[in-house]
């Protein structure tokens, strides 16, 4: 199987060369671990097989999935640069030593203030629609401002609906054919549109879809070339690149897909005469998913009408499961070695009947006490936490060559009401 699982001598889960137990004894559950050489070799693996295809190449790494400074100076240090959707992505970019170039903001339903902080940070704003364009130019000096237009390429992909964004259904982006008109309405308020971005969806591991948002992306970037006289400096083909989350799945073959997509590029830049412009790609799950574990501890087995193993942890610590309906894969990550015994449920500690890991999950003989790992927890997983049920966010800890630091304490109690204020007449 293509999953990133690794095991110790003592047939314990090992992350990075640090044991599993070992950590989860050292700093509590539950707690994320990240493996920093697993975030290397999958940027490193993503940025030469496509370099390798198109020498002028970019990755951009969607931060939403993963806004650990630590996984963002990680990336930081390989060269990648940052897809930000919020003005709080792009303040903490800036903060860790990102330059505003290496910056691409690709927001949506902005506010006005939004826009200008943005903007006053010395990103590249990726803008979502005309209203967008309009106010922008009212509150900043159009003139030779580099921008970008998200398009949207009437193709959409997903593992869930949640997570199309393309197509007459998606809120993303100016239309198609509209295009031509918005690039001249750009540069007539003297603007300077060098980019146009797509993003057809996330968690795709079919390589069609992608082919399809190339095509329309470029048919749409190639007509604007023409007619409105733009000379384009990237083209964007987003993120939405999948890993394998079930022992089934299988990698993508990423040279192959980068060899198909490079070459459908391609032959566009000389179907329209566009010259070399730079191609950018944003992945945020495909770099950062399989790096990480949430490593819980069964603290009461169950048996009811079903077989429950209850854990420390719930959707308020890792959501996909019950927000998408998603599968992650669980070890019992204190005997990798142990048969699987019997099929149970696997459950959180919230209030809620929703608040389940798996349903009927192959598992060995589970005890309490014993450390589960919630794997391919890397992208999405901290990022969508939340203290519902008053649980205070969960730790991160980093592996370097086996080597643990904390990077994000766990929270406390203090923490759940620190920004809360009782008024006078209630104290
Ligand atoms: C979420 C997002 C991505 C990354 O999606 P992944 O599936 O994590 O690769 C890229 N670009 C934009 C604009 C996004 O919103």
């Amino acid at each position: 199987m293509d999953l990133n699982i690794k095991v110790n001598d003592k047939n314990h889960l090992d992350i990075g060369g640090a044991d599993a137990v070992d950590i989860a004894e050292e700093f509590g559950t539950p707690t994320y671990v990240i493996d920093e050489n697993r975030i290397r070799e999958n940027y490193n693996k993503f940025y030469s097989t496509f370099s390798k295809y198109y020498p002028d190449f970019k990755v951009f790494y969607a931060c939403k999935a993963n806004t650990n400074l630590a996984v963002m100076k990680i990336l930081e240090s390989e060269g990648c640069c940052i897809d930000a959707v919020s003005p709080g992505e792009v303040y903490t970019s800036r903060m860790l030593g990102f330059s505003g170039d290496r910056i691409l903001f690709t927001g949506n339903n902005i506010t006005n203030e939004e826009l200008k902080f943005v903007h006053d940070q010395g990103a590249v704003l990726n803008i979502d629609s005309v209203s967008a364009l309009k106010r922008l130019a009212k509150m900043v000096d159009p003139e030779g401002l580099k921008i970008s237009f998200r398009v949207n390429p009437m193709v959409g992909a997903g593992h869930h609906d949640h997570c199309i964004t393309g197509g007459v259904m998606s809120k993303f982006g100016i239309m198609d054919n509209e295009a031509v008109e918005v690039y001249t309405m750009a540069k007539d308020l003297g603007f300077n549109p060098i980019g146009m971005h797509s993003h057809i969806g996330s968690g795709i591991l079919d390589p069609e879809p992608f082919k399809l948002a190339i095509e329309s992306t470029m048919d749409i970037a190639g007509k604007v070339h023409q007619e409105a006289g733009i000379d384009f400096e990237f083209v964007d083909f987003g993120g939405g690149v999948g890993v394998p989350y079930t022992p089934e799945e299988k990698l993508l073959d990423l040279d192959k897909f980068a060899e198909v997509n490079v070459g459908l590029f391609k032959e566009k830049l000389e179907e329209f005469d566009m010259g070399n412009p730079t191609m950018y790609l944003e992945p945020g799950r495909y770099l950062v998913a399989d790096a990480s574990v949430l490593l819980v501890t069964v603290n009461s087995v169950k048996q009811s009408y079903r077989k429950f193993i209850g854990v420390d942890a719930g959707f308020h610590t890792l959501l996909r499961p019950a927000m998408y309906d998603s599968y992650h894969h669980i070890v019992d990550a204190s005997k990798m070695d142990a048969p699987m015994t019997q099929e149970v449920d696997i459950a959180g500690n919230v209030c809620e009947s929703g608040d389940l890991f798996a349903r009927d999950r192959p598992m060995p003989d589970v005890e309490e006490g014993d450390v589960l790992g919630i794997l391919n927890a890397g992208a999405y997983g901290f990022t969508m936490s939340s203290n519902y049920n008053s649980r205070p966010l969960a730790a991160e800890v980093l592996v370097t060559d086996g080597k643990c630091e904390v990077v994000r304490e766990r929270q406390t109690f203090e923490d759940l009401y620190a920004q809360q204020r009782v008024p006078p007449h209630l104290e």
